[in-house]
């Protein structure tokens, strides 16, 4: 399955070459002033809080399928969960470094199907916020293009942002192909408790957060620059990878700042009072901006 996200560049057009000349004055002025010129977010438990109770559920379905599906010992289950979101940043992309063979697809309509969206609700706090801030806004979720439209319509968010980088947008769909390889599962459990230097834990074929090579490319495709963007995630280890890259990071859901987080809020509904030189330079700005603009809407092919 190829994922699809759409862009939309904040371009205005104009009738004359004149005015082509002048835009791009008007744009390169906007660079210099504002510091920011990209917001970039990560969808679960940044844009809603963590007591929707969503993330607590999926972890209940992740766990379901690892038994049913996959036949781990129920005994297993919730170490080898723990040990795989450690290492490999999701438990799915754990499981597969392990060796175990399921669909994408498969895995991600089992966790994600049955989840309670219907505790989101429409918050147009955020959402006069994002449309307020002139700035292009990207999500970046570890998540399936499927559940972040979900989470998106539900939270009314839907319009808020230009681009969608999603798990399929960074991931080819899996080999229908492959054998069931279920007798060679790589013992990680055991491996970690008596670690041997000649072996190599094994490696994932899934791109996702918090690897530093799959920040690096949802940047390269949302073609944005890490140096005038601003990040917010809730997890700990997206922050300080995203501070590695350049990024300028806001760690959401605790007033807690940590090593590698610029910010920290409880919640995005603080971000204007936190970030208030984002919107003073906004406003400074608007006297400047030519008066018609028409949004062009681009297509990148992941
Ligand atoms: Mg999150």
């Amino acid at each position: 399955m190829i994922a699809f996200c759409s862009v939309r560049f904040p371009f205005w057009l104009f009738g004359d070459r004149f005015e082509v000349i002048a835009y791009q004055s008007f744009l390169n002025s906007l660079l210099l002033v504002f510091d920011f010129f990209f917001f970039f977010s990560d969808l679960d438990d940044t844009l809603y809080p963590l007591s929707s109770g969503i993330a607590a559920e999926c972890r209940k379905n992740i766990l379901e399928y690892m038994l049913e599906k996959l036949g781990i010992e129920e005994s297993n289950l919730l170490e080898l969960c723990t040990v795989l979101y450690k290492h490999y940043g999701t438990t799915m992309a754990g499981l597969k470094a392990i060796g175990y063979n399921f669909d994408y697809d498969d895995f991600h309509s089992f966790v994600h199907g049955r989840l309670p969206y219907e505790t989101l609700k429409p918050d147009p706090v955020i959402n006069q916020l994002l449309l307020s801030l002139p700035v292009r806004k990207v999500i970046f979720t570890n998540s399936d293009q499927a559940h972040a439209a979900k989470v998106l319509k539900k939270l009314d968010l839907e319009d808020c942002f230009d681009t969608v980088i999603c798990f399929e947008t960074l991931n080819p769909p899996s080999s229908s192909s492959r054998e069931d390889n279920s007798a060679n599962i790589f013992d990680i459990i055991s491996y970690l408790s008596k670690p041997d230097p000649n072996v190599d834990l094994p490696k994932t074929p899934i791109l996702c957060k918090p690897s530093i090579e799959a920040m690096e490319h949802a940047l390269r495709i949302a073609n944005i620059d890490p140096q005038r963007t601003i990040f917010f995630d809730d997890s700990i280890r997206n922050i300080q990878s995203g501070k590695e890259i350049g990024l300028h990071t806001v760690l959401v859901g605790t007033t807690e700042r940590i090593n590698g987080a610029d910010h920290a809020l409880e919640s995005l509904h603080d971000m204007k009072e936190a970030l208030s030189e984002l919107w003073e330079e906004a406003e400074k700005s608007e006297d400047d901006k030519p008066s018609t603009k028409i949004p062009i809407e681009t297509t990148v092919v992941a």
